[in-house]
């Protein structure tokens, strides 16, 4: 091991999720690159049979991008929801008023 190598992080469903996590990755200061989508710089050849992207990083970048992008898919659950006391609705986090009676969250 010699600890730079680039290592395959993320199989990513289309080129869009690629660069989403390779976003995400970057501004947890990981350098990431998404390997797989030249295809759309073949201008004029769409004959190519799509591969979906992957997210490469370094290898001791390895366990922290993939935490990393273990949050972000965690992310997408929502987490702490709120339940309202006027009506007893739950919730987003996000949210400061209720989204069923508009009335104010007091907690935290
Ligand atoms: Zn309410």
């Amino acid at each position: 091991m010699t600890g730079s190598e680039p290592r395959e992080v993320y199989s990513a469903a289309d080129t869009q999720e690629a660069h989403f996590i390779k976003a995400a990755l970057e501004d947890a200061g990981i350098a990431a690159r998404v390997v797989g989508d030249y295809l759309q710089n073949a201008v004029g050849d769409l004959s190519a049979v799509a591969i979906a992207p992957c997210v490469w990083v370094q290898s001791e970048d390895f366990d922290e991008a993939r935490k990393i992008i273990a949050d972000l898919q965690a992310g997408a659950t929502p987490a702490n929801e709120w339940k309202c006391a006027e009506c007893g609705e739950p919730n987003e986090p996000s949210f400061e008023i209720c989204w069923n009676c508009q009335a104010v969250h007091d907690g935290e």
